[in-house]
């Protein structure tokens, strides 16, 4: 729940019962050097019709990241009101400064919006914008789809994420949820910092909650955006908001989902030094213990041999580091394995 009661100070213009389609921006406070009473304008699209559940699809919370923002803004303006029972929230683009500068972090105060959760009315900008999705948006949600992809910092292979929330029951329909978005992969993962993630938030309250990580290397990847466009269809099918079945046939042949999960730390690997990485594996790929993840190299020491760094489980890979230049610290590869509920 959110830390406080305190009002937002972001605008919105949208009447969230009412029927039909509306599109329009929240208008977040923004006083800068050209202009003291100046906003943001943060776009949403509303389409409500009938009754059922309310479906939230968000993008960019992090703003180099393109796959799940086009297939949300492609659905937001093709989405016919008369089609559907119950009501989308469609944010395509979250964080709207961080879209602009293409970057993870906002420019406007240099944190990582999806680490502010679940935010603060009186703080940073991405603080500010974090409560309002706690605090606003998130209590009128039933399911809620919030879509990433590895950004510029890596690439992963086409997935939806979840967390083991404890409740079988809601295990169980976050698990069916998975399947029917239909992605290659369905990830149960244990992240790095989750208290402070929207997920977290999304999941703190109850509401049926998948991630996406649809592509990176800062790069719009052509099946990411497929798999991202037919999965938000397939969400609104799924939950009879819009009519049809589920399409969850994988390029590979294989006719669902594959679940898999990512819990215990020695599944990802992190660079021991600052160098130039050379991966040895593309993610979706099946790898060993043991067997290089990749090299570190020296390239401007005409001594020093390069590093290598060994994966240390058996699995598939799931992200993959991506610019080339990394520092001590960074992850350089993230192993799933098949999925086996913990209990
Ligand atoms: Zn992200």
């Amino acid at each position: 729940m959110s830390m406080t009661t305190e009002k937002s100070r972001i605008a919105c213009e949208i009447d969230f019962d009412r029927n039909g389609r509306q599109a329009g921006y929240l208008r977040a406070p923004l006083s800068r050097n050209t202009s003291g009473w100046g906003i943001v304008e943060i776009p949403i699209i509303v389409v409500k019709n009938g009754t059922g559940p309310t479906v939230l699809l968000t993008g960019a919370v992090h703003g180099d990241e393109y796959e799940g923002p086009i297939a949300i803004s492609r659905l937001s303006q093709t989405l016919d009101p008369g089609a559907v029972q119950g009501r989308v929230i469609m944010m395509p683009a979250v964080n709207v400064p961080a879209v602009h500068s293409d970057t993870r972090l906002s420019p406007v105060d240099n944190r990582d919006m999806n680490r502010c959760f679940p935010g603060n009315p009186k703080g940073t900008f991405s603080e500010m914008l974090a409560h309002f999705m706690d605090s606003v948006i998130l209590p009128m949600a039933d399911i809620s789809v919030d879509m990433h992809t590895a950004g510029h910092s890596g690439d992963s292979a086409l997935s939806t994420n979840m967390h083991d929330v404890g409740d079988p029951e809601r295990m169980k329909r976050t698990l069916e949820a998975a399947a029917a978005f239909g992605a290659p992969y369905n990830v149960v993962f244990s992240g790095v910092d989750e208290g402070a993630t929207f997920t977290s938030c999304v999941e703190r309250r109850g509401i049926i909650s998948l991630g996406t990580e649809l592509g990176g290397w800062g790069r719009v990847s052509v099946e990411g955006v497929r798999i991202g466009r037919r999965g938000v269809d397939n969400i609104l099918k799924y939950f009879n908001v819009i009519d049809g079945d589920p399409e969850t046939a994988q390029a590979d042949g294989s006719p669902a989902t594959r679940h898999m999960m990512v819990a215990e730390p020695d599944l990802y690997s992190f660079a021991p030094a600052v160098g130039t990485f050379e991966p040895c594996n593309v993610v979706g790929e099946q790898v060993f213990a043991g067997q290089a993840a990749g090299y570190l190299h020296f390239v401007e020491d005409v001594d020093r041999a390069p590093i290598e760094i060994k994966y240390k489980r058996d699995g598939i890979l799931w992200m993959s580091a991506g610019p080339g230049r990394v520092g001590r610290g960074d992850t350089v590869a993230v192993v799933m394995t098949d999925y086996a509920p913990s209990n």
